[in-house]
C-alpha cells in the first residue's frame, strides 16, 4: 500500500483530547478524499452531578465539528457557565471542573441515552451527527475504563480520579503510578479492531503517551491489533525540546519514570511487534534524537510539528503521512 496513491486511503487515529483533534483537523485538510476513523480515549471519563462527562471525546467532537473554543482548546464556543455559578452557590461539590451551559446538553443527552440502554458507541454517533465531522469518532470501548492515580499525601497513598489530579491538582501532587481502571476486562468498541486492521496507516497524533494512548492500549484488544495490523503505525511526538508544547504531559511522564524526550517516548512505546510503533515523528529541534530512536529499531524522521495554525498543523499531517508511507515501502 502507498498512501501517496491510494486515491481514498483509509486513516485510523488513536486520540485523546486537545493534540489529538488538532492533528484530526490538520488530517481532513490533507486528505479531504480519506475515510478518517479516529478512536477516542474513554479513561478520562467522569460522572459528575449524575451526568456522563467524556472530555476526550468532546473536545474531538467540538473541535473537529468547529464548536469548540479555540483559545481554551476544550469546551464550547460562546460558553458561559451559570449552570455551575449556581451550583457553586449550592455549595455542591465538586466544584473545580469546568461544566459550560452548552456543555451541559451535550452531558445531559448522553446520560440519558446511557440509562435508556444505548451503549456509548451509539450515544457518540447520535450526538455526533449534529457536528458533521467527515470523520467517524468511535470511543475506544463501550465498557467503562477509568483512570485513577495513585498519589502520596502526608505520607499516605491513595487513589484519585484522574480529573481530580489533572484539574483540581494541577497535576502538581506527586504521583506514584496510573492505574486504568476496567481495562483489563474492557472490549474494544464496535468497529475498533476492524478500523485498525483494515487501515491504510495507523496514525498516533501528539496525545499524551500515558493517560490517552497509554489508556486506550491498556484495552488488550486494541493493543492486539495495533500489534499485527498489516498496517504501518506510526507517530508524532508531543514532546518538543524536552517540554510538552501544552498541557501538563510532563508530570504523567515522570511519574513513570519516562525521561520527557521525544526519543525517550519512543523508547516507552517501543517497535512493534513487542511494542506499538513502526515510526515515529520529532520536531525539528529534536533532529538530533533520530539516530538514538532509530537504534531502538523505529524508523524515525524529523520535520516542523508545531500546530500553530492551519498551515503549519497540514504541514505537520503530511510529514506523518509521508513517515507512513516510508515504513508501507520498505515492507
Ligand atoms: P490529551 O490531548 O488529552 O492527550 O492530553 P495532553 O494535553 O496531556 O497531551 C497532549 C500532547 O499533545 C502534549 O504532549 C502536547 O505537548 C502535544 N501537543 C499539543 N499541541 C501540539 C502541536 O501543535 N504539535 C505537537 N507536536 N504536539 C502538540
Ligand atoms: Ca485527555
Amino acid at each position: 500500500m502507498h498512501l501517496s496513491n491510494s486515491p481514498d486511503p483509509k486513516l485510523t487515529v488513536l486520540a485523546g483530547g486537545v493534540g489529538g483533534a488538532r492533528f484530526v483537523l490538520a488530517l481532513r485538510a490533507a486528505r479531504p478524499e480519506a475515510r478518517i476513523t479516529v478512536i477516542g480515549n474513554i479513561a478520562d471519563d467522569i460522572w459528575l452531578f449524575g451526568l456522563k462527562v467524556c472530555p476526550d471525546l468532546d473536545t474531538l467532537m467540538y473541535t473537529i465539528g468547529g464548536g469548540a473554543d479555540a483559545e481554551r482548546g476544550w469546551g464550547r464556543a460562546d460558553e458561559t457557565f451559570h449552570a455551575a455559578a449556581e451550583l457553586a452557590a449550592y455549595g455542591a461539590q465538586p466544584d473545580w471542573f469546568g461544566l459550560g451551559d452548552r456543555d451541559l446538553a451535550t452531558h445531559l443527552i448522553r446520560t440519558q441515552m446511557l440509562s435508556a440502554g444505548y451503549p456509548l458507541s451509539q450515544v457518540t454517533a447520535a450526538l455526533c451527527a449534529r457536528w458533521e465531522l467527515g470523520v467517524e469518532l468511535l470511543p475506544a470501548s463501550d465498557d467503562r475504563v477509568e483512570t485513577h492515580v495513585v498519589v502520596e499525601e502526608g505520607g499516605r497513598k491513595r487513589a484519585i480520579h484522574f480529573q481530580e489530579w489533572w484539574v483540581r491538582h494541577r497535576a502538581a501532587l506527586p504521583a506514584s503510578d496510573f492505574v486504568m481502571v476496567g481495562a483489563e476486562s474492557a472490549s474494544p468498541g464496535p468497529g475498533v479492531v476492524a478500523a485498525i486492521e483494515s487501515a491504510d496507516a495507523v496514525l498516533l497524533p501528539p496525545s499524551n503517551p500515558v493517560v490517552s494512548i497509554g489508556a486506550i492500549m491498556a484495552i488488550e484488544g486494541i493493543r492486539d491489533a495495533i500489534r499485527t495490523t498489516r498496517a504501518p503505525v506510526v507517530g508524532m511526538s508531543g514532546i518538543v525540546s524536552g517540554r510538552p508544547l501544552r498541557g501538563m504531559a510532563d508530570a504523567c511522564l515522570n511519574a513513570i519514570g519516562v525521561d520527557v524526550t521525544a526519543a525517550a517516548v519512543a523508547a516507552h512505546y517501543g517497535a512493534r511487534p513487542d511494542g506499538i510503533l513502526d515510526g515515529w515523528l520529532v520536531d525539528e529541534q529534536d533532529a538530533d534524537q533520530v539516530p538514538a530512536i532509530e537504534a531502538a529499531g523505529l524508523l524515525a524522521r524529523a520535520a516542523a510539528t508545531v500546530m500553530s495554525d492551519p498551515a503549519s498543523s497540514v504541514t505537520a499531517a503530511e510529514a506523518l503521512l509521508g513517515l507512513a508511507d516510508e515504513v508501507a515501502r520498505r515492507g
